[in-house]
């Protein structure tokens, strides 16, 4: 029988990146929305933290193995801020030009503009396994002082990656992927995963 994974997201784009992703293995990909799953609280300090509530709270109202994710934007300076709140870093239901206005403010001009973008995958196999499998990708660069490029999403129009002189919003989708601290996180899992 072919093995059944449910995505511990409701973000319809997620789905379908992570589908296209796992096809080399085969799996039957279920969507955390299709089964009727509430969203998980996440209440953790760290990326890992938030995608292992997130993996396990899916194992446990499907019955099924779960992948998780939770990324983010950590700038140095501020002390790895905005981090796990990168969606909401200019409050609840702030868009992505308020984030982006807000970390310019909060940067200031003085302070070093160092910045890495995070992304943690977990894959649960259910709800009290032990031993998730957990790939990490980081991608490291500066924040600009002003914003530029319209690809992307977050904080990508100020992002200026490391060995580039465009901003993360301003490369094709395809560029994006292969460099990306999601590129990476997604490579690592699916490899881990060929090798279980
Ligand atoms: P989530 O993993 O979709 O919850 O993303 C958390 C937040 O981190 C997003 O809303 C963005 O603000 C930021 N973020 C994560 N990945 C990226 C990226 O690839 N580019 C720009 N911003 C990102």
């Amino acid at each position: 029988m072919t093995s059944r994974v449910v995505l511990a997201t409701r973000n319809a784009g997620k789905v379908r990146e992570m589908q296209s992703l796992l096809a080399p293995l085969g799996w039957t990909v279920l969507n955390q929305a299709d089964l009727d799953i509430p969203s998980a609280p996440e209440d953790g300090l760290t990326f890992l933290e938030n995608a292992l509530a997130k993996a396990r709270h899916a194992c446990l109202l499907s019955g099924l193995p779960a992948i998780a994710d939770d990324s983010g934007l950590v700038v140095d300076a501020l002390g790895g801020a905005p981090g796990i709140q990168s969606a909401r870093f200019a409050g609840e239901n702030a868009d992505d030009d308020a984030n982006n206005r807000h970390l310019l403010q909060a940067l200031g001009s003085g302070l070093s503009r160092r910045a890495h973008f995070y992304c943690v995958l977990v894959y649960l196999e259910h709800a009290r396994h032990p031993a998730p499998t957990v790939a990490v990708g980081r991608w490291s660069g500066h924040l600009r002082t002003t914003p530029a490029g319209s690809g992307g999403f977050g904080y990508d129009p100020l992002f200026q990656p490391d060995g580039l002189t465009c901003t993360s919003a301003e490369l094709t989708a395809t560029e994006k992927n292969t460099l990306s601290h999601r590129g990476q996180a997604c490579r690592m899992l699916l490899d881990m995963l060929e090798k279980r």
